[in-house]
């Protein structure tokens, strides 16, 4: 029999993981910053497999297992940019639920703007700086901090204990959590409940996100002198059609679209079209005086973010219609659509019991009810739940989703040790409910 609930989870029981949580603060940054300090950007995918090994090397001298698993022949994986991922499990005294806290390593570029140093994790007013401060190697830090003061208890939990470094989430997560989906990694029964330390604020349970489909379009007209256009057929005044067809026909269909998901912000609760790039005719860069000519082609990729309620076949199909009409309006004009990349909306039951037991420890550490939200951007959860097939899997972690990605990224250190706290009081319920 598991320790009794009420035994595992008493008030000073909680106090001691809690102390020790508050003790660990500096070790908990310094660990940040020195994942921070390794600049794994992606793309190319750089360094990952010092970072991989910072952790397993962490985590070994604990008591963990640690493999490390590389996402070979995955998206961009080759003997410069090994796709390294580590996973770390350490077993209770018997068998049980599996717990397991998954963060990506990859940083997107750090670009400009900057004024500190972004792979220097400086520390300032209470705040640690630097690419993946926010996003997500604090909210790993903080995981990982919240695991160890669990296990320097010493408490006879019954079960198991997971932490993941996992590579490539920026890129669609293939070479990452994908990858090790497929191997088993994320699927029962070697693992019950997963929690995801993205950025989405301390009292806050990320239950999924929206799906996302980007396919570049390309209009194929036939090239003409400029002098004469009515001798060519302009395959940029086909896509201005396409173009104003969406906007007067299209967008405001997804406007009137609304989710049941809690969507943040609730803009995002609407189906939403954005073109991620539109080029046609002369290649870009050209010197001197352009030549004058009727574009043969002109191709867009489009990023539409779809809804739970929605299906991406009919998602598809009302772009589709939209190129037929153009098409036949114009003779001599054709299309190709090419898809780049299909991820599907996931969602977590409110009720489930990851979702209850963040909710319960929300309450307990912060003094406030969690806010259930769903994220407009995607992140790992969707290969845990459609490839792992593990549907008690959420986001939650300390810092500001609106500091992902920006120049002086920063995490709050108050929050990070806050949602240690949540997540390894979470973690102990869940280990003493089965
Ligand atoms: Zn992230």
């Amino acid at each position: 029999m598991p320790l009794p609930l009420a035994e595992l989870l008493s008030p000073a029981l909680l106090d001691r993981v809690f102390a020790r949580i508050d003790a660990s603060r500096e070790d908990m940054v310094g660990l940040a910053r020195d994942l921070i300090r390794i600049p794994t950007v992606n793309p190319p995918g750089d360094a990952y497999t010092p970072c991989a090994e910072l952790i397993g090397n962490r985590l070994r001298p604990r008591g963990f297992a640690v493999q490390y698993k590389r996402g070979e022949g995955t998206q961009g994986d080759n003997d410069r940019y090994p796709r390294t991922n580590v996973i770390a499990r350490v077993e209770g005294n018997r068998p049980g639920p599996c717990v397991h806290f998954n963060g990506h390593i990859d940083v997107v570029d750090p670009g400009h703007g900057w004024t500190v140093d972004p792979f220097a994790g400086v520390v300032r007013d209470g705040r640690l700086y630097g690419r993946g401060s926010c996003d997500m190697k604090g909210g790993l830090a903080a995981a990982i901090v919240a695991v160890e003061a669990i296990l320097d208890e010493r408490l006879p939990f019954h079960g198991a204990l997971e932490i993941s470094g996992t590579v490539d989430e920026e890129t669609g997560g293939f070479g990452g959590v994908a990858f090790l989906a497929r191997q088993g990694f994320f699927s029962k029964p070697r693992v019950d409940h997963v929690i995801i330390p993205e950025p989405l604020q301390v009292d806050r349970v990320c239950l999924g996100h929206r799906g996302v489909w980007w396919a570049e379009v390309e209009m194929r007209g036939r090239v003409g002198h400029g002098s004469m256009p009515f001798l060519g057929v302009s395959a940029i005044r086909g896509m201005g059609r396409f173009l104003s067809l969406v906007e007067q026909e299209l967008h405001p269909k997804l406007d009137a679209r609304r989710t049941r998901m809690p969507v943040e912000p609730p803009g995002a609760r609407a189906s939403t079209l954005n073109w991620n790039s539109i080029h046609g005719g002369l290649a870009e860069g050209y010197e001197g005086v352009p030549s004058p000519l009727v574009a043969d082609s002109c191709r867009l990729v489009l990023d539409r973010r779809f809804l739970i309620e929605e299906d991406i076949e009919a998602v598809k199909a009302e772009v589709v219609e939209l190129l037929e009409r153009v098409k036949q309006e114009r003779a001599g004009l054709g299309y190709t659509l090419r898809d780049i990349v299909v991820f599907h909306p996931t969602m977590a039951a409110p009720d489930a019991p990851v979702v209850q037991a963040l909710d319960a420890s929300i309450l307990q550490v912060l003094g406030r009810p969690a806010q259930h939200i769903a994220s407009p951007g995607t992140y790992d959860q969707k290969h845990v739940s459609r490839i792992g097939h593990l549907q008690d899997c959420v986001a939650y972690g300390p810092g500001l989703l609106e500091q992902a990605h920006q120049p002086d990224e920063f995490v709050i250190i108050d929050d990070m040790v806050a949602s240690a706290k949540v997540m390894a009081a979470a973690a102990l319920r869940l280990l003493a409910s089965s």
